[in-house]
């Protein structure tokens, strides 16, 4: 089947033909590297199926205009699947496939970088010995073992990320509005309420879908309720944070540390070189100049596993469509809470 993807970089290339060629290249891939928006669409003219990613924009116009050029198939090369109007795409009959777990180790792993780089001062610490300069000034962190960890959404990525810091010797709180068995077994883990969590932890760590009812839900208010000089780690969605609050945060040293791998407004920023250019969001600016910040572009999924597992879920999910089988990885209605 001829299939448009779009927001396409070699490395998307190179892991989506291979796993094409392995299932003896059932489709026809088209590669763009722009991303799917309403001024874009007009690419995928023609084509029954077409591919994306987080993004992308996949809004109401977008997606008439994809019924209207015969689309009949989205396939996500991801787990979220908040940048398309699931309520939409039902109504105009596009079906809406994605892939709902490649590899949680990696973005839990991307997690733990981020403590550590931020705990340890890794990042000034690599620039300073490049430097020939040995001293230690500022660079002093704490034990991880014995430090309160609070995860908030306890799901696959979240779950893995707890049994990671366990190994570290932290405590280990829970918020999830769905309590996951898994994560009530680790060794000292507790489910508590979110002002529990957000008054005992030491790090925490964001691992919640974006949904209505999770959109900033990191903002003045919750922020108040933390432990002076908290971290703060966000690898799961930008918007899960007002990101002004953080900044207050920093300034009023509430927050002691930022690792953020997502931002609210990354979709203008995030896999695209703009070092020969002008950065115009002034808040991403002012978020990166405070030395207790790290931000990472979108890249916890970025390792050769997860996308191996994303291309061959990818594939299997339009030869499933193709085929008129089963779709085990069908997204049907986006949830309201
Ligand atoms: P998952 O569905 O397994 O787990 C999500 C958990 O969040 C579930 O247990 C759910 O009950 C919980 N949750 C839902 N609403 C909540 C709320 N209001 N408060 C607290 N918890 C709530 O998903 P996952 O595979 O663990 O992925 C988690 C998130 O990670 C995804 O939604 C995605 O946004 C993000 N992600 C980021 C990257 C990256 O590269 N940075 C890659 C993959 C996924």
């Amino acid at each position: 089947m001829k299939v448009a993807v779009f927001s396409t970089r070699s490395y998307d290339r190179q892991f989506l033909d291979l796993a094409n060629q392995a299932a003896n290249s059932p489709h026809e891939l088209e590669y763009f590297e722009t991303k799917l928006n309403e001024q874009t669409v007009s690419l995928a003219s023609g084509f029954p199926c077409i591919c994306i990613f987080v993004n992308d924009i996949a809004d109401e116009t977008t997606l008439k205009s994809l019924a209207e050029q015969g689309t009949q198939l989205i396939a996500l090369r991801c787990a979220g699947y908040n940048m398309i109007d699931i309520q939409a795409a039902a109504q105009l009959g596009l079906k809406v496939v994605r892939v709902p777990a490649y590899s949680p180790y990696a973005v839990a792993e991307h997690a733990v970088g981020l403590i550590l780089m931020l705990n340890r001062k890794l990042n000034k610490a690599y620039n300073r010995v490049r430097d020939d300069n040995f001293t230690l000034d500022g660079l002093l962190g704490f034990d991880l073992h014995n430090s309160t960890v609070g995860v908030i959404g306890t799901g696959k990525i979240g779950t893995i990320f707890a049994q990671i810091m366990q190994g570290f010797g932290c405590h280990l709180l829970g918020y999830d509005v769905y309590p996951n068995e898994d994560f009530k077994g680790i060794e000292g883990a507790k489910y508590v309420d979110l002002p529990e969590l957000l008054a005992q932890s030491d790090i925490i760590s964001l691992h919640c879908p974006l949904l209505p009812s999770t959109h900033h839900l990191i903002n003045q208010e919750t922020i108040e309720q933390m432990k002076p000089g908290v971290m703060l780690i966000n690898t799961s969605r930008g918007q899960l944070v007002n990101t002004r609050a953080v900044i207050d945060g920093i300034k009023s040293r509430r927050i002691g540390y930022v690792g953020f791998d997502v931002y609210e407004e990354e979709e203008e920023l995030f896999f695209e070189d703009y070092s020969d250019g002008i950065i115009k969001d002034d808040t991403f600016q002012l978020l990166q100049s405070f030395q207790n910040v790290v931000i990472t572009a979108h890249q916890a999924f970025f390792t050769k596993n997860a996308l191996t597992a994303i291309a061959e879920t990818t594939i299997a999910n339009i030869s499933s469509w193709e085929e008129g089988n089963m779709l085990n990885n069908e997204v049907k209605i986006a949830p309201t809470s």
